[in-house]
């Protein structure tokens, strides 16, 4: 009975965030605010009062009708909201009832007790179920306008970050802290990066590389100028599907790649530094291992690892993307995979750790089937944007984590052990 009521209020949960999905997805890919103006229908432009807005049984009691002009409103509004409820109330189903989850993958995880429950780790469902939502967000907007919305992605990440500093959780693989010191500096290098495209020292790839003739998608088109030059630097610009800019674009896609190169270079640099300071230096090694010691730091030293942990996820699960990328396009000449991509792989690994974007990367291919039934059953015969498919790698890499890492697990610890 109590297990009822929880699952009808994680539902209920899911379908409100899924109303608020709705929005992104509606008006992110237009550059617009999620915050203002309130929602409003947009025919008539009337307010949508409160009682008109709950999850699904709004949609239902208008008769899927605008309250004020009668316009019919789309299915896709109570969809949405259904579905994100029933992957919430799934993912608890999963950890917390049937406990899929029991193996980590740091040197110092052993199979752990299934002991977990809402209560004590209900920071880290929370971040996990965020990233299903923003996965399900971005999945739905790349399907319709090949566009990645990477504040969605930036906003999961963020909540795994969060998530891990107020309890940290087991279900994120531990890093030694060498990695989290490697982690670290090449998270300052990629800052550093930044920096230098904002200074102008270093111009953003493929930035002048006109659209390509594709499928015209209007929303994406009507994009205001300052979120398109926000996104410049080949950061979540994501040519249409998987037609990628060439040379009879006008831009040399190898030289453009390499760019991205110089982009990435600070990072190495400053991540092979740190590497050889807490390795080679005894002294630094010292105290930066002792900051990891849960004996003598209880509270700093769990949240230091989690946030490693973290890092080092974004970083790993960003760079299956990127590295395919650079070298993809360099071996062939043509600009291979988005940024988008990287964006969607990179916010995954800041959630759940290295180990899920690394399956998920390898399982993609595998749910890119399904997609491509989706799109054969719509009779939609364009490109394939690669995001959904990743997203779908993600869910199967979360859900069967255990088994997965059973089978490849005893490779990668040679690799990362
Ligand atoms: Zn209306």
């Amino acid at each position: 009975m109590v297990e009822a009521i929880i699952i009808f209020f994680v539902f209920a949960f899911g379908a409100c965030v899924g109303s608020f999905l709705n929005v992104v997805i509606y008006r992110v890919p237009m550059g617009q605010s999620i915050a203002s103006p309130p929602s409003h229908c947009p025919v008539c432009g009337h307010p949508i009062r409160w009682y008109d807005n709950i999850p699904i049984l709004s949609w239902l009691l208008l008769r899927a009708r605008c309250r004020h002009c009668r316009t019919p409103i789309s299915i896709q509004y109570p969809l949405i909201e259904a579905a994100t409820g029933l992957m919430v109330v799934g993912l608890y189903a999963a950890y917390f009832l049937a406990k899929v989850r029991t193996l980590g993958l740091g040197p110092g995880d052993p199979v752990r007790p299934a002991a977990l429950d809402l209560a004590n780790a209900l920071p880290m469902f929370v971040a996990h179920a965020g990233l299903l939502c923003a996965l399900l967000a971005s999945a739905a907007v790349d399907l319709r306008y090949y566009v990645v919305p990477l504040p969605v992605m930036w906003t999961a990440a963020a909540l795994g970050a969060v998530a891990v500093l107020i309890q940290p959780h087991p279900f994120l693989p531990s890093v030694p802290a060498t990695a989290a010191a490697v982690s670290a500096a090449a998270g300052l290098g990629l800052l550093a990066g930044l920096w230098a495209i904002h200074r102008g020292w270093l111009t953003p790839s493929f930035i002048d590389a006109p659209d390509r003739e594709g499928p015209v998608t209007p929303p994406a088109r009507k994009e205001q100028p300052s979120a398109r030059r926000r996104r410049k630097g080949g950061k979540g610009r994501r040519r249409r599907g998987s037609v990628g800019v060439t040379a009879a674009d006008g831009v040399n896609p190898r030289l453009e790649v390499l760019r991205e190169v110089l982009f990435l270079a600070p990072a190495f640099v400053l991540a092979i530094g740190a590497w050889a300071l807490v390795t080679k230096v005894p002294a630094v090694a010292a105290g930066w291992g002792g900051l990891f010691d849960t004996a003598a730091h209880p509270l700093l030293a769990p949240r230091l690892s989690g946030l490693g942990g973290v890092l080092f996820g974004f970083l790993i699960g960003g760079l299956w993307i990127w590295g395919t990328r650079i070298l993809a396009t360099l071996a062939f000449g043509r600009e291979a995979m988005g940024m988008g991509d990287v964006h969607i792989l990179a916010g995954v690994g800041a959630v759940t750790g290295w180990a899920v974007p690394s399956l998920a990367f390898f399982l993609a291919p595998v749910s890119g089937v399904l997609i491509v039934l989706y799109l054969f059953i719509r009779r939609r015969q364009r490109e394939l944007p690669y995001g959904p498919w990743l997203a779908v790698g993600t869910v199967l890499a979360m859900l069967f984590y255990d088994s997965l890492v059973r089978y490849v697990g005893p490779g990668l610890k040679v690799l990362f052990g």
